[in-house]
């Protein structure tokens, strides 16, 4: 198996731009543009993602990370020019997969563990033991011009709750809304690392709802799930009422113990929102 075409799985969204996967969970999103072209996130980084890219599109590449949780920044490194939210940017420029906290210091570790357990290889020129989230220099997102793509501009928002400086970015062209983890379906909406706010998280829901109503995007894609669009965007709707209700102390919940901790789970929708026990 080798690094690039092997390890990931690439997909068309729409015209020009690319999904691309990694170990069927981590999902990157690649759009090209007549003189740039931007990859929103990087996954865990195992494999060589920048030969992947360079493969699928001519033009130079910027990186938009929408957030710096480990799983977006893994092959952040590989790449030249990389972009992230001046929020989750430190002084020095550096990010690191506990430049945000510590809390993701071992999920590399315990990833690369977990998908061996489960029969699972690397490509063949990578070895597990010698896999890491390594380091890089990033600038800061040009929040308020947007990012030129030559026949189009990518706008940047902040959306943040999931963690202090997510960002969503908005394709005017496709109307296509990228949007990092802002939700997740079947699965954990974290919202109880550090630096997370329910208070946030539910603003930006608000905001996205707010948006899908004004038609500003028809299709909403995130990282850990397939591409909504039409009548699934509703789930907005559920979300934003149930984030109220958790706001107003008046929604049930479980207590569960997660890798970060006991927790809070509100079932919503399809989901389970999570977030850190109040004391
Ligand atoms: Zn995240």
């Amino acid at each position: 198996m080798n690094a690039t075409d092997d390890w990931y799985d690439v997909s068309r969204v729409v015209d020009g731009t690319y999904g691309i996967d990694e170990c069927d969970k981590y999902g990157m999103y690649l759009v090209e543009g007549s003189s740039r072209a931007v990859l929103l996130d990087t996954g865990v980084g195992v494999g060589a993602l920048r030969g992947l890219v360079d493969d699928l599109v001519e033009t130079p590449v910027t990186v938009v990370l929408t957030h710096t949780h480990w799983d977006h920044i893994g092959a952040a490194s590989q790449f030249d020019e990389v972009v992230v939210s001046p929020v989750e940017l430190p002084g020095d420029g550096r990010i690191s997969v506990d430049s945000i906290s510590d809390e993701f210091a071992h999920r590399p570790r315990e990833f690369a563990r977990q998908w061996l357990a489960d029969d699972n290889a690397f490509p063949d020129d990578v070895d597990p033991d010698e896999y890491t989230v390594e380091a890089f220099e990033a600038a800061p997102a040009p929040m308020a011009d947007g990012l030129p793509l030559g026949d189009r501009t990518l706008e940047f928002h902040h959306l943040p709750g999931h963690s202090p400086g997510h960002l969503g970015v908005l394709d005017p062209e496709t109307r296509v809304l990228y949007g990092g983890d802002i939700v997740h379906v079947d699965h954990g909406l974290y919202v109880l690392f550090e630096g997370s706010s329910l208070d946030a998280y539910l603003e930006s829901v608000a905001t996205l709802r707010d948006w899908r109503d004004d038609g500003r995007f028809d299709v909403l894609v995130t990282s850990h799930n397939e591409p909504l669009a039409g009548s699934e965007l509703s789930l907005l709707d559920d979300l934003l009422d149930g984030l109220h209700e958790i706001a107003d102390g008046e929604r049930e919940y479980e207590v569960v113990e997660t890798t970060w901790g006991r927790a809070h789970s509100y079932r919503v929708g399809t989901s389970n929102v999570l977030t850190k026990p109040t004391v």
